[in-house]
């Protein structure tokens, strides 16, 4: 079958030509990953740069060639910072060079993983088995792969909120439920559980905040106490928020231990694992999420310790009828069919929000095939030594203190000269980072805890070697010294 082109269309007119320019951003893009270490870790993007991206959108083609040209000049220098070997903000993955191919490739095939009788829906399947087996969830257990664990938390507490409503949340609405329900977490919960408890209409007063102990765990004891506080005053526990691995510090809660109160009491187990879900992977420090295999429901997400480009994340339902019943809608365009194209085993779209999907999961699939989850492991092991080997840095310097037990990859420290107050010490503190981000040297970000403003160095960078961290102490103390002389 031989037919000309259209007169106008989206294909090149060139393929040539714009092979060759697909070939040269592979090179640039290339080089850029290869030589991250020469460059800041961050630089403020410039006034001018700012002013030429805020024009209007071009009414005519202006062409690849000139709109790659604009990348380059305007955007490319001007990166997060992410994928430096000395960055170690908030949690975040580096990206690796094959996952940069994989989104290509997703795009290049660019299913729709709302449905469908086609591959890419398999591949996601297999992605969701591959992640059960990591967290020691059974085989018949249903899950979803969503942009990130803000969402992945928000689709547990969704199917939580429904299955143990009591009533048909979905047609009556959350105003039927005879009791208010209440769910329980840390005080150290990340502020996307409280979103995701708000977005499905249960309000914020209903998350209770349990206190923790000197690590930063969940007090076991306060939750039982506060369980049975409001049971008698008619209010309905319906669900436990295990953090496997909090972003302030690090911390672990003894998910064991709570999965045997939910047990007890009747509750939705979810477990929050981010972040450290993935530990179930590194032989050194697997230990700690004993008990995750118990949950109901987990978060997990790739773009942070596996390094998937952003966005990929993924959350797992032990109860694959109560996930697909707290989602599944199917209008007559959406009906299946025997055979054919809109045949098939897994439709996506019945559990969760999206009904047009994208290939995320291909990144995901590429990535544990390139590299095994092993070495995944070994990397999350490395990146916890890396912490303690901070702390020891930090410790052995008389002008800085660590301010949190260093349980896994997260170091809290701050810059303390001796002779000040703790609201001195936290402009101080707050001046010095800014400082420090400015200089290109390094990229930690920052938290309070109590009354205590820290400097916060999450280790989740493949890149960052021993050399780096004394880098950063060594960037620390000058620039507290130069701020307090
Ligand atoms: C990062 C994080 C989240 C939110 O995940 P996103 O992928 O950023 O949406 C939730 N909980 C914890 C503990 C996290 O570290």
């Amino acid at each position: 079958m031989t037919s000309s082109p259209p007169p106008e269309s989206l294909d090149p007119q060139d393929w040539e030509a714009l092979r060759q320019l697909a070939h040269r951003a592979i090179d640039d893009g290339f080089d850029y990953l290869q030589h991250v270490r020469d460059r800041p870790v961050w630089q403020p993007v410039p006034e001018s740069v700012v002013a030429r991206l805020r024009g209007p959108a071009p009414r005519e083609p202006e062409g690849a060639e000139h709109a790659y040209a604009e990348f380059r000049e305007l955007v490319m220098p001007y990166p997060m910072g992410n994928i430096h070997p000395r960055f170690w903000s908030w949690f975040m993955g580096n990206g690796t060079a094959f996952g940069a191919v994989a989104d290509f490739l997703a795009a290049v095939m660019n299913p729709n993983m709302g449905g469908g009788n086609h591959v890419a829906n398999h591949v996601e399947a297999q992605v969701l088995d591959w992640s059960k087996e990591m967290v020691g969830f059974p085989a018949d257990a249903s899950g979803l792969l969503v942009s990130g664990g803000s969402v992945a938390n928000f689709v547990g507490l969704a199917v939580a909120r429904n299955a143990r409503g009591g009533v048909d949340v979905r047609e009556l609405g959350v105003a039927a439920i005879p009791r208010p329900l209440v769910t329980y977490a840390s005080v150290e919960v990340h502020s996307c559980v409280q979103k995701a408890i708000e977005s499905l209409g249960l309000g914020a007063r209903s998350l209770r905040k349990v206190p923790v102990n000197a690590d930063y765990e969940i007090d076991v004891r306060a939750l039982e106490h506060m369980i049975t506080e409001d049971r008698a005053a008619g209010r309905q526990p319906f669900c436990v928020i295990g953090n496997a691995a909090t972003i302030n510090t690090g911390a672990t809660d003894d998910l064991d231990a709570l999965a045997t109160v939910c047990e007890r009491e009747g509750l939705w187990f979810h477990v929050d694992g981010a972040i450290g879900s993935l530990l179930a992977l590194a032989p050194q420090h697997r230990h700690l999420v004993r008990g995750i295999e118990r949950a109901d429901s987990v978060t997990l997400d790739f773009h942070k310790w596996l390094h998937v480009p952003f966005e990929a994340a993924c959350v797992l339902v032990r109860d694959r009828k109560a996930h697909r019943d707290a989602f599944a809608l199917i209008p007559e365009y959406l009906e299946k069919t025997e055979r054919g194209l809109a045949s098939g085993a897994h439709w996506f779209s019945e559990y969760g929000l999206q009904l047009s999907r994208g290939f995320r999961a291909l990144k995901v699939w590429l990535t544990v095939k390139e590299h095994g989850l092993e070495r995944f492991g070994r990397l999350i092991d490395r990146n916890i030594a890396q912490a303690q080997e901070l702390a020891a840095l930090v410790d052995a310097e008389p002008t800085l203190e660590l301010v949190a037990p260093v349980r896994t990859n997260i170091v809290c420290f701050r810059f303390n000269p001796g002779g000040r107050d703790d609201a001195s010490l936290n402009e101080l503190n707050q001046e010095l980072l800014i400082r420090l981000h400015e200089s290109g040297i390094a990229a930690p970000s920052y938290t309070t805890l109590g009354e205590v403003y820290c400097l916060r160095a999450a280790i989740t960078n493949f890149r960052t070697t021993s050399d780096d961290l004394a880098l950063l102490v060594r960037a620390v103390v000058d620039i507290g010294r130069t701020l307090v002389s």
